[in-house]
């Protein structure tokens, strides 16, 4: 309304409409407000809203306490519109094509009107706050499809607390309406672990070697591993991949059955060729059958959730702790003592402890 139908509307005596006589301003906050609100959040992921889950995921990596209230509200409400996906982890060290491979796989999936998030702990990024998805440039297709959503690694103090993060943001990709979850990691170390312990399937990408491939690799992946899938099956090196499959295949009969009742597979695939990835998510979908027919599934998740509910309070514990004033003061005296040799460490946790 310009200046003079005002006048004339303030002569004939009909009242100004509310949006103009209230200062902009107020109005503009008042919608900030409204935009900002849980419910708000809530509604706008429940409708797959990427903007409204990537600024979620956001406070909940936020360290700022305000932020993390906010977040923990909307995880809360966020949790009866999840679980309803499948969660694939997948690792291998750097090089071995897991980008590649991800960005292929996911353009398998998405293709079969799968709904596809993309996150990642990588241990890396709690150092240096690089990240293996950082550089989105290298999943150029998956980035652009819009049935995709891709979210680089949270950087942190400590790895449990990236993974915490990770496994937050899986929550709310879910109430986003992402039916397939897949989790990137390195492959050197405890990440691993943590990755195993959010996810329902883990697969391990390998490359074949010169006849030595059961060499450096840790037990412990192997076990951890429900499939290993040898990359790189192309040109010079099929014949090689096609060795390094019968080998693993040995190796991981050796294993006895587990739980799942799942024999874990080993699969050559080409992500650059784009060959073999097809096999690769059939295999995992009968992975799913048989375990959700077993009900391994649901006690595994079960049994996930009871994991991070108490590695939560203790991170919460260890939090506390070292984040109090007395004990930070304390704990700098303690350590001068130890190292003049006045006391045990011992004694030092001892007493800080009851302190
Ligand atoms: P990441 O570090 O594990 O994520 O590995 P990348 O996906 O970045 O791949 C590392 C290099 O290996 C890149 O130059 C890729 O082009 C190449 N690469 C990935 N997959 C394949 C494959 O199946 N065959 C061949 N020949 N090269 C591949």
């Amino acid at each position: 309304m310009n200046k003079k139908q005002s006048a004339l509307h303030e002569k004939k005596g009909i009242s100004q409409p509310e949006t103009t006589s209230k200062p902009a301003a107020e109005i503009i906050k008042k919608n900030r407000a409204k935009q900002n609100s849980v419910d708000t959040f809530i509604s706008e992921i429940l409708k797959g809203n990427i903007t409204f889950l990537s600024r979620a995921i956001t406070l909940v990596e936020s360290t700022n306490v305000k932020h993390q209230q906010k977040a923990n509200e909307i995880l809360e409400r966020c949790l009866p519109y999840a679980n309803n996906s499948i969660r694939i982890g997948i690792t291998g060290v750097p090089g071995v094509g897991k980008s590649t491979f991800i960005e292929v796989f996911g353009k398998h999936l998405t293709s079969q009107n799968k709904k596809v998030a993309v996150l990642a702990v990588d241990p890396s990024s709690s150092i240096n706050k690089g990240s293996i998805l950082g550089d989105k440039t290298r999943m150029e297709q998956l980035v652009t499809d819009k049935n995709a959503f891709i979210r680089p690694s949270p950087s942190g103090t400590s790895l449990g607390g990236v993974a915490q993060k990770t496994r937050e943001s899986i929550i709310l990709c879910e109430a986003a309406g992402f039916d397939t979850i897949l989790i990137e990691t390195v492959g050197v170390g405890q990440s691993e672990t943590l990755v195993h312990s959010m996810v329902d399937f883990f697969l391990l990408l390998k490359l074949a070697g010169a006849g030595d491939e059961l060499q450096g690799i840790k037990r412990g992946i192997i076990e951890m591993a429900d499939s290993i899938v040898i990359n790189k099956a192309d040109g010079d090196n099929e014949k090689n991949a096609k060795i390094a499959k019968v080998e693993f295949n040995r190796a991981l009969h050796l294993y006895p059955l587990r739980e799942s009742k799942w024999q874990p597979k080993v699969l050559t695939a080409s992500a650059l060729q784009n060959t073999g990835i097809n096999k690769v998510y059939e295999m995992i979908q009968k992975y799913f059958e048989l375990t959700k027919d077993n009900n391994y599934f649901n006690q595994k998740r079960n049994e996930q959730n009871k994991y991070w509910l108490l590695s939560t309070i203790d991170q919460q514990l260890k939090n506390n702790f070292y984040q109090n004033p007395l004990i930070k003061k304390a704990l700098s005296k303690e350590i001068n003592n130890l190292e003049k040799g006045k006391i045990t460490p011992f004694n030092a946790a001892k007493r800080l402890l009851e302190l």
